[in-house]
């Protein structure tokens, strides 16, 4: 399918995909076993201006966008999602900067992040908020012209290893999710601290850890927007980077399907390839015609995001759901193609399925997701198109 990119979404694409193929190959099965975060591949992503590609070039960044985002996180999850993860995962911590930074806080955290130098992190969920991203209890106290951080955020992709840390905590609890506020925290200030660091399913080379804050003293001036605009930061940001979790399923299902096909053509039963049985070419079919549907889908939203729409909220949870719902069937049928040595750690499909789980998850579950096209949908005088 032509997508016609201009050529520099292929100049990305291209070095996306040759750090994909020539420093993350060969170690991914490795990086899965060790739970190992790959720094080395970080730094090389970093000399080739991977992070450079969604941050602003007044910020010494590219000016990409989320479309060239898409494009890159797409390359590096056909190789490995969790070494994806890592690169999107700096876009999501970096966005309540990008949305709702001051200049001076822009100066001051986007060329680190653009230069790959830091990686950024977003901490929204607690061990009491997920779904309900309003139950959390994280406090947030002014006192003088400081902010006291209290609480716990858990599940927090790249905890630790972050250098920048974007969080949401309550600067009222009395007013509930109107009294939630967005603060930008660097690693090492005095107060904050990381717990538990999880042992995951899939994604196995991305950190999750609990972000920890015990009277941790922030300057005022951390805040992102105003007091109280902590859910529009959240809801603002996330809309804007599901299309980047679309784009990690569909690289991993792309991955998953070339694997598929080569394995298909190779593997001899009843005396032919089993690529010659129809049984598993309508297979293959499905997977293709799926997967290309939901690329499709994930391109036409970042494009949105790109175009200077002011909601894109349906665009977002749409192109999230389907494509992270096609990477869970793709990679479970890349298994069935394989038979019994799918199922082994000796070939890559086995990792990718286990891999595919958290995208249906994180940023919003498919149900939940499923609850905001809904509503997108009936609250509509007339249907769009
Ligand atoms: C590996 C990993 C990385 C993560 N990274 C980050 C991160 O970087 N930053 C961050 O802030 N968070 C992160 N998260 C948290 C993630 O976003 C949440 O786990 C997710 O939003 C779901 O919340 P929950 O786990 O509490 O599930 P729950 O909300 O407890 O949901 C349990 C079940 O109930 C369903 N459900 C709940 N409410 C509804 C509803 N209203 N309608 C329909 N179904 C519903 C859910 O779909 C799910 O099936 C990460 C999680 C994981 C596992």
């Amino acid at each position: 399918m032509e997508y016609f990119l201009t050529e520099q979404q292929k100049l990305v694409k291209d070095i996306a995909r040759k750090i994909a193929e020539e420093r993350i190959l060969p170690v991914r099965a490795e990086l899965d076993e060790k739970e190992e975060f790959p720094w080395a591949i970080v730094k090389d992503m970093a000399a080739a201006d991977l992070f450079r590609v969604f941050i602003p070039e007044q910020y010494d960044g590219l000016g990409e966008g989320c479309f060239a985002l898409c494009l890159t996180v797409e390359e590096l999850s056909r190789a490995c999602c969790g070494v994806a993860l890592t690169y999107a995962a700096d876009a999501l911590g970096s966005l309540p900067i990008l949305l709702y930074g001051s200049d001076k806080q822009k100066q001051e955290y986007l060329p680190a992040i653009a230069a790959g130098t830091k990686l950024a992190a977003f901490g929204l969920t607690e061990s009491t908020a997920g779904s309900d991203a309003g139950g959390i209890r994280m406090t947030a106290t002014l006192e003088g012209d400081e902010y006291v951080l209290n609480g716990t955020k858990q599940f927090i992709t790249s905890g630790g290893e972050a250098e920048i840390y974007t969080v949401i905590a309550l600067t009222d609890p009395t007013r509930g999710a109107r009294g939630a506020s967005a603060f930008v925290i660097d690693k090492g200030t005095p107060g904050f601290t990381f717990g538990k660091k999880e042992k995951k399913l899939g994604i196995r080379a991305s950190a999750t850890r609990e972000l920890v804050f015990h009277n941790c003293r922030i300057p005022g001036e951390n805040m992102l927007g105003r007091e109280g605009a902590g859910f529009i930061v959240t809801m603002k940001t996330l809309d804007s980077s599901r299309p980047g979790v679309g784009a990690l399923a569909v690289g991993l299902a792309q991955g998953a399907l070339e694997a598929a096909v080569a394995y298909a053509k190779q593997r001899e039963q009843f005396g032919h390839p089993v690529s010659a049985i129809q049984a598993v070419q309508h297979m293959l079919a499905n997977m293709a015609m799926e997967l290309e549907a939901a690329r499709a889908l994930v391109y036409a939203a970042a494009r949105t995001v790109d175009s200077g729409a002011k909601d894109f909220t349906e665009e977002g949870a749409m192109a999230k759901v389907f494509a992270t719902d096609m990477a869970m069937k793709v990679t479970t049928d890349a298994v069935q193609v394989f038979g019994g040595v799918g199922y082994m750690r000796d070939y890559p499909v086995e990792k990718m399925m286990r891999d595919a789980k958290i995208n249906q998850i994180y940023e919003g579950t498919n149900q939940v997701l499923r609850n905001v096209i809904a509503l997108e949908l009936l609250k509509r005088k007339a249907l769009r198109r």
